[in-house]
């Protein structure tokens, strides 16, 4: 089973905010508007689209009976990756 998901990424918001509230009327207009199409939070691909970290993952129940997740998000504007490979045994059972 395989997912596809996207988010917005935090990281990449906060660079945005900050050339919003810190450059703003301290450097000239035009440059204010160069820094900020710079900083623009938007997927290089996908015109509009603001979430730019894509989550792939599955989930099966391997031959030992536990719960595996495997999955990966990264972001296509600053890079930054996640990752997890988590094995979750069971609890015991009734027999
Ligand atoms: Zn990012």
């Amino acid at each position: 089973m395989s997912a596809d998901d996207w988010y917005e990424c935090p990281f990449c918001k906060e660079r945005e905010r900050k050339v919003r509230e810190e450059q703003y009327g301290k450097v000239p207009y035009e440059k204010f508007k160069v820094l900020l199409a710079e900083a623009a939070v938007e997927h290089p691909e996908y015109e509009g689209q603001s979430e730019t970290i894509r989550c792939d993952y599955e989930q099966f129940l391997d031959e030992n009976g536990n719960w595996r997740f495997k999955g990966g998000m990264e972001c296509a504007l600053c890079g930054r990756e996640w990752d997890a490979d988590v094995t979750i045994k069971p609890k015991v059972g009734r027999g």
